[in-house]
């Protein structure tokens, strides 16, 4: 570690990102946390006691990252999704929701860091990775984007590019302003965000691209997205996301 960063460690010790208490070293239990997780860098970004607690999301369909109880099919299995393959950190709920809400709505950018190296971390683990081109984050409403000053699926991109060591790449673009989709039904959901998304540009880098965002309910973000991606030049479009 660097004297700087050292020096910045003491004024700002590292905290958990998801009750903000500081974070010490601690032996993890076997067997306590999920397959992909690195027992030793677990303690860097998390608690103890969240690492325990967190909704982690261990058995999913690989298509749309649904939980899956043994032996049983996805229901996924209906919709023609454009996305080819999605992962999910956790599940949409307790910690896992409340952290997400304070990222995107109570500018608390920094937790994109831990939250983004757990995602990365899990990703590194599945056999598609290696073939990814490109991340690229998906974009917010320009007029929400003003009103947050920031896109949380952008601080998630860079930091899941950065660990994984391949580029960020912000072709898409949102082509018309569409209703905020949490007060919207699940049908209505789909309908509002057809044709939502363009790919800006021919991208020229390969084919799989991994599309980043913060969460996954209905998958009709991730849909369009992907289809826009898909008309543009990628020929296999993943979904990252943290909650599921
Ligand atoms: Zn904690
Ligand atoms: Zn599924």
């Amino acid at each position: 570690m660097s004297v700087g960063k050292l020096f910045l460690n003491l004024l700002f010790p590292p905290r958990c990102p998801f009750c903000r208490e500081i974070l010490r070293e601690f032996t993890p239990q076997k067997g306590a946390f999920p397959s992909w997780a690195k027992e030793k860098s677990i303690p860097k970004v998390l608690c103890r006691k969240c690492a325990e607690e967190l909704p982690w999301l261990q058995k999913s369909c690989p298509r749309c990252a649904c939980g899956l109880s043994e032996g049983k099919a996805c229901f996924c299995r209906r919709y023609e999704y454009a996305f080819d393959s999605c992962c999910a950190l956790g599940r949409y709920t307790g910690k896992m929701r409340e952290t997400l809400h304070s990222l995107k709505y109570h500018n608390k950018r920094w937790l994109s860091e831990p939250l983004g190296k757990l995602l990365s971390w899990k990703l590194a683990s599945l056999s598609w990775i290696s073939s990814v081109d490109a991340v690229v984050p998906v974009p917010l409403a320009p007029q929400r984007r003003t009103v947050r000053g920031y896109n949380q699926a952008a601080l998630l991109a860079r930091v899941v590019g950065r660990e994984l060591c391949v580029p960020v790449v912000d072709i898409l673009e949102r082509v018309r302003e569409t209703e905020s989709q949490t007060v919207l039904s699940r049908e209505k959901r789909w309908e509002n965000l057809q044709g939502a998304f363009r790919c800006q540009k021919e991208w020229e880098g390969g084919g799989h691209l991994l599309l980043v965002d913060d969460v996954l309910t209905t998958g009709a973000t991730a849909h369009e997205a992907a289809r826009a991606l898909k008309a543009g030049a990628a020929q296999r479009v993943s979904v990252a996301v943290l909650a599921r």
